[in-house]
Parts: C-alpha cells; sequence; structure tokens
C-alpha cells in the first residue's frame, strides 16, 4: 500500500521555505522604497527565531564590487531589489551566495539583517549572542539527525 505522502505527492516544507524568502525580498523592497519596515507587522511564526542581527560591518564592507558582464547583461540580470536590469559594465555588489545587488539596494538591507534577501544566506553578525545561537542550532541539528538514524535503524 502507498503511503499519504507518496499518494498526495506531498513535499514537505518546501512551498513554505518559498514563502520565507519572499518574506525577505518584501522587507528588502520596502525598504529600498524609504518605507521604515515594521518587523512587528510580518508573520514570523515559522521561524525558530527573530529576524538575525545586521552584518557585520567588515563583512560588508570586503562585499567585492564587479562589473556586470556584456552576458549578464544580454540575459537580463536583474538586482532582486528593486527589479531594475544591471547595465553592462554597471558595478554590482557580490554577495558570497554570488547573488548581485546594486550597492545602495543591499547596503541598507544588510545593516538591518545579515541575510541574502533571495536565498537567505548569511553573513557573519557583530552578535555574539547570534553568533552563539547559530553554533547551538547547527548543534542540535545533527543531534535531531543522528536521532532520527538511530529511530530509522530501529525501525526498519
Ligand atoms: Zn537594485
Ligand atoms: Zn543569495
Amino acid at each position: 500500500m502507498a503511503s499519504y505522502f507518496e499518494e498526495h505527492n506531498c513535499e514537505p516544507g518546501e512551498p513554505a521555505e518559498r514563502a520565507r524568502e519572499n518574506v525577505l525580498l518584501e522587507l528588502a523592497r520596502t525598504l529600498f522604497n524609504g518605507q521604515q519596515i515594521d518587523l512587528g507587522s510580518v508573520d514570523f511564526t515559522d521561524w525558530d527565531q527573530r529576524l538575525p542581527p545586521p552584518a557585520a560591518r567588515r563583512a560588508v564592507l570586503s562585499l567585492p564590487t564587479v562589473r556586470v558582464t556584456p552576458d549578464q547583461a544580454d540575459k537580463g540580470l536583474k538586482c532582486p531589489v528593486c527589479l531594475l536590469e544591471f547595465e553592462e559594465d554597471e558595478g554590482a555588489r557580490k554577495m558570497p551566495c554570488e547573488h548581485l545587488f546594486h550597492s545602495g539596494c543591499i547596503l541598507p538591507w544588510l545593516g538591518k539583517t545579515n541575510s541574502c534577501p533571495l536565498c537567505r544566506h548569511e553573513l557573519p553578525t557583530d552578535d555574539q549572542e547570534y553568533e552563539e545561537y547559530k553554533k547551538d542550532k547547527v548543534r542540535r541539528q545533527q543531534r535531531e539527525h543522528r536521532l532520527e538514524y538511530l529511530h530509522g535503524a530501529m525501525y526498519t
């Protein structure tokens, strides 16, 4: 007999991941438009944390500025925040995840929180407490994986 999940073709977690990305992008765009972002109005109920603290200054300063190549411009590469297409040879800020943004679009955002609005790749922060929390989370996940593995080994 096929399991419930197979029959209904559920992919747990996936749509939620996408919704989460959109929340960040929406926030980044709101900020770009010069509006204050009211984090109290955002539904973070499926997050196990509040919005992370700002990116560390040195991490932001060390983001490389790259020139947009003719190829990228031809393909209509856009800045995810303002949705304007990059011009050939225009300078863009490159995040460690390889996503490109205008400086004016990404810098105010990184002054609020440390992650790429497109993929949530995190930059380091200056916040000791948050860095500890992050390490802790990794440890917790490793522990959960071990438990799942043990569970799987016992019941299959
Ligand atoms: Zn932009
Ligand atoms: Zn990214």
